[in-house]
């Protein structure tokens, strides 16, 4: 998401690097040309208008700066713009002063409600929390047994009809799945209810009634960002009918221009709370529009890698690892578990692309292989602990063995170890360099 805009704009930027003083023509043509890539990322009209008018308007006025050249005072108001249309500071979720606090899910088919349900629940969790996820879309055939799975993964309960009795009543489910929140202390309860492929009366309707009946904290709309223009749409609708807090953002991975994500807080006057980059429920994180606003400037996010690292890492665990490396005791365990507390925060190519200056990268990072750490991993977890512990045992039938059993070639197996034995040596030395 926001390749092609993050690569417009960085070249836009970058040609106004070495001016000394920027003319109004300068600042007119930067203009121009920020407003054509806006418009390309499909952001809505409306925004872009308002966004370029305030630009141009700040970069006219802006004084003569010590600390900055025009260039960077430029970047500065780009960078300060983008983070006010993304909505300015975080917003957190709002909890009830009474428990349970009540989140409802509004949103069409197919933008990942359900998926988001369990994503939340398992965050809630992880922010010691003890949600439950209450399954009031008696509309989509399986929807009720996606959320069961989905808690299940999660490890929170799900509250549902009970099966058998045809299709329930969507507002009856929600109201006894309140009741049911409370009686067990469930101190957040996520109410998840049936979209349509488009927006449609009766959708609509229902939602309505199952606000009016739990009285949510924050009515949460889920919008798929690579729908293009119509989420603008879509959310307005939303707005108009059921109305909602605060909106989700979900496939951000996606390969689309991302102008929905750019347009969807200006538009409905709604903050963005939540963004959602993948299928698996450790995809999704807290929106920060000054993070995402570094992010489409190709500033790189920083702060999103330091933050979801210190989540992955063991600090103990680290510092243990880290004397190991120096003392060239390494084993195989040891490398198997690190690469899994990477692989923990996320696909490889993500955590690359929010390093700066990835934007320029991206083909090198879509052809970095996830297949082939699986493959890695497969062949370390064939191996006995005793392998694992001292690889220098590992001769050649215990090569055949483990490749037999990890289902690749002893070739690959062969690859593994000799370019362990190298990483340890090399890590050893590097040790005794900077006197670890
Ligand atoms: P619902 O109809 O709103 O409940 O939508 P679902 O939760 O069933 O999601 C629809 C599809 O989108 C499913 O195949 C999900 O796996 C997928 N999906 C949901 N969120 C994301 C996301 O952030 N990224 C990607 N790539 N797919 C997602």
């Amino acid at each position: 998401m926001f390749n092609t805009l993050s690569d417009r704009l960085t070249s836009v930027l970058q040609n106004l690097r070495g001016k000394g003083r920027l003319s109004e023509a300068d600042i007119d043509a930067t203009a121009r040309e920020i407003r054509v890539a806006l418009l390309e990322a499909d952001v809505a009209l409306p925004v872009v208008r308002a966004f370029i008018a305030k630009v141009k308007e700040r970069a006219k006025g802006a004084e003569v700066s010590q600390a900055l050249n025009p260039a960077q005072q430029v970047v500065k108001i780009v960078n300060e713009e983008l983070i006010g249309i993304l909505g300015g500071e975080t917003r957190r979720l709002n909890l009830a002063k009474n428990p349970p606090t009540v989140i409802m899910l509004a949103g069409l088919q197919g933008a990942g409600k359900t998926t988001l349900a369990g994503k939340l629940a398992k965050w809630l969790r992880g922010q010691g929390h003890t949600p439950m996820l209450v399954a009031c879309d008696l509309q989509r055939p399986n929807a009720v047994t996606q959320l069961q799975v989905v808690g299940e993964r999660a490890g929170v309960p799900v509250f549902a009809p009970e099966p058998g009795n045809g299709v329930g009543d969507p507002v009856d489910v929600a109201r006894r799945g309140i009741d049911e929140a409370k009686r067990a202390q469930h101190d957040v309860v996520v109410v998840d209810t049936a979209g349509r492929l488009g927006v449609d009366e009766e959708m609509m309707r229902q939602a309505i009634d199952i606000r009016a009946a739990v009285q949510p904290d924050e009515v949460l709309f889920v919008v798929d960002a690579m729908i293009g223009q119509d989420a603008v749409n879509t959310a307005t609708a939303f707005r108009d009918g059921v109305g909602f807090t605060g909106v989700v953002l979900t496939k951000l991975d996606g390969d689309a221009r991302g102008g929905a994500a750019l347009s969807v807080r200006e538009v409905t006057g709604q903050p963005i709370l939540f963004a959602s980059n993948g299928e698996k429920l450790e995809d999704f994180d807290v929106f920060h529009p000054d993070r995402m606003a570094s992010r489409i400037l190709g500033m790189g996010d920083m702060l999103t890698l330091i933050e979801q690292a210190e989540q992955a890492f063991d600090a103990d665990q680290a510092e243990a690892a880290a004397v190991k490396m120096g003392s060239g005791r390494l084993t195989l365990e040891d490398f198997l578990e690190q690469m899994l507390t990477l692989r923990k925060m996320g696909p490889i190519a993500n955590l690359l692309g929010m390093l700066p200056g990835a934007g320029q990268m991206k083909d090198q990072l879509a052809n970095l292989d996830e297949k082939h750490l699986d493959r890695v991993q497969a062949i370390i977890r064939g191996m006995t602990p005793a392998e694992r512990e001292d690889p220098k045992i590992i001769n050649a039938s215990r090569r055949l063995r483990i490749a037999n059993g990890s289902g690749v070639r002893v070739s690959d197996v062969n690859d593994l170890v000799n370019r362990f034995f190298e990483a340890r040596k090399m890590m050893s030395q590097m040790a005794g360099r900077f006197g670890l």
